[in-house]
């Protein structure tokens, strides 16, 4: 992907990114899928993806598998592996962009058990198909802190993880006590805090591994002191972010400054791009007025980028996960703008 002044340097996620399937390998497929005993997996073929992400956005996948278990989680994960066939697992579809032409690619979903949600304690248990906004609830209710700014981050839990979600001072692996994955070659693997690094938007749960399930270590609080945080991060949110819909900052914050303050600067507040705009509100997110194409929104972080590296000489690496045809991910977060 290249912007009129800028670069976009392209990474390979997955082992197999380099491999292209052939018809042979999604026949293959097809016979893995229909053979799957495990009844926690429903497959529903050109699954529309449009709906599927907050900013509306992208064709159909290919194959849809639904996963209610673990272990149909490590199914579906068999089939796609020897088939040689390419896979993503989705949450809310929040900080991703999907192709209009859609993902000639697997793409697995997180439901039932997987998404389901419980307490003992100051510890939430959390399946990572579950919204993070229920969890925050959940943890409202029982009076715990932690995770109380983060209710407004359209989010499932296992995207939160992936990404490190955050806002106004809470990170969500600050109170991860311990999370469960399937890793790319199959194996179930239960991994500490400590063994899970990550920082500003991003952990190493985001990459070639699914996050099933988790548990959150929180603290009780005074109800009111919590009551206060929920009402202040609110507040800030509504100011901030624009009712369109959207994927929230398209870059990340550039060390000791804000992608947003840069972007206006740079003149880029009411840019347009077919049907996708840059908000008013915040220069950093880009809106859908409701015709944009996933091509519309490419054109404009290019402009953007652009802009801001005319302008300040600084390369701004994208928050927003681009993905290609494949669903592999054509610049991961952090990855530099030149
Ligand atoms: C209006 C708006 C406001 C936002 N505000 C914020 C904010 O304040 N702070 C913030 O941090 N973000 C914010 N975002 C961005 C977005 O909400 C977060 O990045 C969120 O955590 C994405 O979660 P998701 O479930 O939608 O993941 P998706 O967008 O579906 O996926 C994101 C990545 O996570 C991976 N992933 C998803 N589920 C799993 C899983 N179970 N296991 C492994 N990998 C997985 C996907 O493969 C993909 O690589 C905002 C977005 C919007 C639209």
């Amino acid at each position: 992907m290249r912007s009129g002044r800028g670069r976009l340097y392209l990474t390979a996620p997955f082992p197999e990114a380099n491999h292209m399937p052939n018809p042979a390998d999604w026949e293959l497929f097809r016979r893995q899928r229909e053979a799957l005993v495990v009844d926690s997996v429903t497959a529903v073929e050109g699954e529309p993806l449009a709906p599927r992400t907050t900013l509306r956005i992208g064709g159909p996948a290919r194959v849809l598998l639904r996963c209610a278990t673990r272990d149909g989680v490590v199914a579906a994960l068999r089939a796609v592996r020897e088939a040689g066939v390419p896979w993503l697992v989705l949450g809310l579809g929040a900080n991703v962009l999907v192709p209009d032409d859609g993902l000639d690619a697997v793409v697995l979903t997180l439901v039932g058990d997987l998404a389901s949600i419980s307490r003992e304690g100051t510890r939430i248990r959390a399946g990572a198909g579950a919204q993070l906004a229920r969890v925050v609830r959940e943890s409202l209710s029982a009076g715990l802190a932690g995770v109380e700014c983060l209710g407004g981050i359209p989010s499932t839990v296992g995207g939160a993880l992936a990404m490190n979600a955050g806002a106004y001072g809470q990170e969500i692996l600050n109170v991860l006590a311990w999370v469960e994955v399937v890793e790319d070659d199959l194996t179930v693997r239960r991994l500490e805090r400590w063994e899970v690094h990550g920082g500003y938007r991003w952990s190493v749960l985001g990459k070639g591994r699914i996050v099933t399930s988790v548990e959150l270590a929180l603290r009780a609080e005074d109800p009111e002191v919590l009551r206060e945080h929920v009402r202040k991060a609110r507040e800030q949110r509504q100011r901030a972010i624009p009712p369109e819909p959207s994927a929230g900052s398209v870059f990340r914050n550039p060390t000791g400054d804000y992608a947003g303050r840069l972007l206006e600067l740079a003149g880029c507040k009411g840019l347009r791009r077919g049907g996708a705009e840059v908000s008013q509100r915040h220069a950093n997110v880009i809106v859908n007025t409701g015709v944009a194409t996933a091509a519309d929104v490419r054109a404009l972080v290019a402009e953007m980028a652009g802009r801001v590296h005319e302008r300040f000489g600084i390369n701004l690496a994208l928050e927003l996960k681009v993905l290609d045809g494949k669903g592999k991910v054509l610049a991961e977060p952090g990855s530099p703008l030149a």
